[in-house]
């Protein structure tokens, strides 16, 4: 069974509809929402791309993954901007959507209603495994979610968590892979446990 959907509707007819690709970092999420973009962008597709302006990490203008595959994109305050700026377009991809506001939501669903296909990547857990940001509630809305997965570093299964290497208390704290790896449930409960008693020391 292929693991994504190949319908070729999706780039031959304006549909309105939410996708959400989330999983840990270093999973492939960017480079699935590129993968679609440019399939719709194939289509002679109107598509526009947006990403939270504090996501600075590599370049102002393009959405840039980790295996430096780029496509120009957006940076936006606030997820209100996102209406302002999408009314004239087919498909709006939206990249690392756990750094935007609760308001995204409902930005979802108002350009979906609409008409537009949505296509919004993000982090679905921060680095202690909670649900973050707006992630979990676009899900909830979506038409369809993909969750994608990376490699444990540690024993080679399918990673879920993205756990942060350094001590650091704040949610988020940018940095690749100097400060995250990924790792599967067993190896981030062992991760965390070996943390906690080097605190207590
Ligand atoms: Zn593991």
């Amino acid at each position: 069974m292929a693991l994504f959907s190949e319908d070729h509707t999706l780039e031959t007819f304006r549909r309105g509809r939410v996708e959400v690709i989330c999983g840990s970092m270093f999973s492939g999420k960017t480079e699935e929402l590129i993968r679609r973009l440019k399939r719709a962008n194939f289509a002679k597709q109107k598509v526009e791309i947006f990403k939270p302006s504090m996501d600075v990490r590599y370049s102002d203008n393009e959405v840039v993954s980790h295996d430096k595959s780029m496509i120009n994109s957006t940076p936006v305050d606030s997820s209100s901007s996102i209406l302002l700026l999408a009314s004239d377009v087919d498909v709006v991809g939206i990249d690392e959507a756990q750094f935007f506001d609760k308001g995204l939501v409902e930005v979802c669903n108002e350009l979906a209603n609409g008409g537009i296909r949505v296509i919004v990547a993000g982090l679905d857990m921060d680095y202690q495994g909670k649900p973050f940001g707006p992630i979990p509630h676009l899900c909830a809305i979506a038409d369809e979610v993909s969750k994608v997965h990376a490699i444990c570093v540690k024993c080679g299964q399918l990673a879920l968590f993205s756990h942060r290497t350094v001590l650091c208390d704040k949610q988020v704290l940018l940095g690749e892979t100097e400060r995250y790896e990924p790792l599967c449930r067993k190896c981030f409960l062992k991760a965390l446990d070996k943390q906690s008693q080097l605190k207590e020391t």
